[in-house]
């Protein structure tokens, strides 16, 4: 039969069917193609060699040419063990073998030049190397692996079965000998030239048996980069495709509602990266294809009213408009600010939650489908069925991160056209992953924030410093400012986390007596009409004091208060001691954010900690997350299989992959289907990654 890289590994010379079947079990290998994408995890350095007298106590693992000048079996109580006696022009030393014995002495060659390897132990003035790895050397000088030894990833089970990191080395290199170690080439010849890569069979030769460390590096760099761009490739693709196929609503003009708001009704000026995004909005509404936009803005940063614009330019269209938030505060909140934003203005604006009495959510959903109501503002209970606007034009959804994909598809069912999504989050994503999680969206950046804020103090403190806090906090309250505790509750259901803020709330109530001070509590577990009511009696200021969990996390805008005291900090995320920090800073005056830890602190917690301190800026502190925490665990990332990287690392190659996406995109821009002669190679490698499907059927 024809081999290709698709064909069964089972029939790899030195493979065979209960081998294939362990691979494929333990590590996912089906083809020829799986095991040449198996790349080594790490490489022992076997370029150099150390001579006898050049061994240190404390050297690791050392290779050493030379030759066997004696062999003797040492008996001892529990058996026997076998020495020999190692030497090169500098000096001797003892090899030793404390089983197989009897088979290793026939297989020794006396006075024959070996390549040894391994730990060596220094024992009585005396260097050993107990069961070295050993070659001869004119083997040795013939093996692919002879440079740089690769170390493949493995489990447990195959070493149990035999299929040690050797076999596997040895398999890959008989795949090198049949297919000749020529590879078809996967990037044009453009690009490998422009980007000085080598070739794809020169970098697979090098992944799997690097010669040197450069030729190594050479390999690496060129796989990583391959790996980049085609991932680029396929989200910038997507990207094209729906810009192409999905029809969207065009909103022509901007009409009335848009231009008596903002020549009359707006309070302030838009700061320059607000007008940016706007217009960029703008583009996307008016052009034919439906936008999908995210927005990016850090807290306090000014999206409600960049969403309100959007909205209105729905209006001026003839069309709804929705605003979804994921908590009922938050929702409440909008609702409130955007009706006082548009106070005499003829725009019918209504608020929709799990609370809203169903008496009014019947009035509701018959102006929703009549198209009386323009504007609806709620939380989940939006996307129920019973909810049909006449004309959805623009959907957005605020804080995007607690609302799925599912969730942001379900909202589309409900038109002709889907209505233009526009995602506002205040989580900050690096560059680097926003460019792999979001590559399919247009992405939007408020860079800047309203004129006049001041930046926020952040101080670190022991609950041993309590007193002193609190004195600073009763100071503060003096002043007329309003200061937020929060208490972790990382599960709402946890009885210790909640005893936890109960106690809390005790004792703040004691250190803060009525009637000089009144203080608010907030928590999960509260009905929502109890919770709207404190949230209430804290905006108005009746209350200085709001002890609340995480609820308060998102969004809730308190100009007035100034203090954000942060307890067990350290068992905070940074993104969320971020999120919780930008409830303050709101207004005029200088806020502080106290951030309160027992001692025991974990070396990552200290960096967290550290890091509050040093800026406020969110991007700079979604770095510091990504470093701590991985891509993995950043938000929205377990949904995404881009991050299933194989050799590329999202944080250590940012550089690459900015260079990865550049690139991508100068290639569609010049060639959308990939229907140049030169980019032959770059069309097949990516028409197999999208039809796994039809390789696999290759497969007897
Ligand atoms: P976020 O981006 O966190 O949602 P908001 O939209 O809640 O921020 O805005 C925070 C505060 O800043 C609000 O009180 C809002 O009225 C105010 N604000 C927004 N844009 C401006 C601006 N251009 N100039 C002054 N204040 C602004
Ligand atoms: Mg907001």
């Amino acid at each position: 039969m024809a081999i290709n890289l698709y064909t069964a590994i089972s029939y790899l010379k030195g493979v065979g069917p209960n081998r294939a079947d362990l691979l494929r079990s333990e590590l996912g290998i089906h083809t020829f193609a799986d095991l040449l994408n198996l790349y080594p995890n790490r490489y022992l350095d076997r370029t150099r060699f150390c001579k006898i007298n050049q061994l240190s106590q404390n050297s690791s693992e050392v290779q050493i040419i030379g030759k066997i000048t004696a062999i003797s079996s040492v008996k001892h109580k529990r058996g026997s063990r076998l020495v020999a006696t190692f030497s090169d022009e500098t000096g001797t030393m003892e090899l030793v073998w404390f089983r197989g014995a009897k088979w290793i002495r026939d297989s020794l060659k006396l006075h024959t030049a070996y390549v040894i390897f391994g730990k060596t132990n220094h024992f009585r003035g005396q260097f050993t190397m107990p069961h070295p790895e050993m070659e001869l050397q004119e083997v040795f000088n013939k093996s692919l692996r002879k440079a740089m030894q690769p170390i493949y990833p493995s489990t447990e089970k195959l070493i149990a079965k035999g299929i040690s990191n050797r076999l596997i080395s040895k398999i890959v290199q008989h795949l090198f000998e049949t297919c000749e170690g020529a590879f078809t080439e996967t990037l044009s010849v453009p690009i490998l030239q422009a980007q000085g890569l080598v070739s794809k069979s020169e970098a697979l030769l090098n992944i799997h048996f690097p010669r040197s460390q450069e030729l190594l590096t050479a390999a690496q760099q060129r796989l990583k980069f391959e790996e980049l761009f085609f991932i680029q490739l396929q989200l910038i693709r997507k990207k094209m495709v729906r810009k192409y196929k999905v029809k969207g609503f065009v909103f022509e003009k901007v009409g009335g509602y848009f231009n008596d708001f903002y020549q009359h009704k707006l309070p302030f000026s838009l700061t320059n990266a607000q007008k940016k995004v706007l217009k960029e909005i703008r583009k996307d509404v008016a052009s034919k294809a439906q936008m999908n936009r995210l927005l990016q803005g850090d807290v306090g940063s000014g999206k409600t009213v960049v969403a309100l614009l959007t909205m209105l330019i729905a209006l001026d269209n003839g069309f709804q408009a929705a605003l979804m938030a994921p908590t009922e505060i938050l929702a409440t909140q909008h609702y409130n600010s955007i009706v006082s934003l548009l106070e005499g203005m003829e725009v019918s604006v209504k608020l929709l939650t799990g609370s809203t009495k169903s008496k009014d959510r019947k009035i509701l959903h018959t102006e929703l489908s009549s198209g009386t109501l323009q504007i609806l503002i709620g939380t989940h209970a939006l996307i129920e069925d019973k909810v049909t606007f006449k004309n959805l034009g623009i959907a957005i959804i605020d804080e995007q991160h607690r609302f799925g994909v599912a969730q942001r598809a379900k909202m589309w069912q409900k038109n002709s056209l889907p209505p233009h999504i526009l995602v506002m989050t205040a989580t900050p994503i690096p560059r680097t992953l926003a460019m792999s999680l979001y590559g399919d969206l247009d992405i939007s950046l408020i860079d800047e924030l309203p004129p006049g804020r001041k930046a926020i103090k952040t101080a670190h403190r022991f609950d041993s410093q309590r007193l002193s806090v609190f004195k600073f906090l009763k100071e503060e309250i003096a002043k007329g400012r309003q200061v937020y505790i929060v208490y972790p509750l990382i599960n709402e259901s946890e009885a210790m986390d909640y005893k936890d803020l109960m106690d809390g709330f005790e004792s703040v109530s004691r250190d803060f007596p009525k009637p000089d001070y009144q203080v608010s509590i907030v928590h999960g577990q509260m009905k929502a009409d109890a919770k709207a009511f404190e949230m209430d009696r804290f905006l108005k200021g009746e209350t200085q004091i709001m002890v609340a969990t995480t609820v308060i996390e998102v969004g809730v805008n308190i100009p007035n208060a100034s203090v954000m005291v942060i307890e067990s900090a350290e068992r905070f995320g940074l993104s969320q001691l971020h999120q919780l920090r930008g409830r303050v800073g709101r207004g005029a005056n200088q806020s502080y954010c106290i951030l309160m830890t027992s001692f025991k602190l974990s070396a990552d917690a200290k960096v967290r900690l550290d890091t509050m301190v040093r800026t406020t800026d969110g991007f700079d502190i979604a770095e510091v997350d990504l470093r701590l925490r991985g891509p993995g665990n950043l938000m929205g990332t377990q949904q995404s299989g881009v991050l299933n990287l194989r050799i590329a690392d999202l944080v250590k190659d940012a550089q690459l992959l900015s260079t990865a996406r550049s690139i991508a995109l100068e290639l569609l821009a010049m060639d959308p289907n990939l229907e140049l002669p030169e980019n032959r190679p770059i069309k097949t490698a990516y028409t197999l990654l999208n039809k796994p499907a039809a390789v696999w059927s290759n497969i007897s």
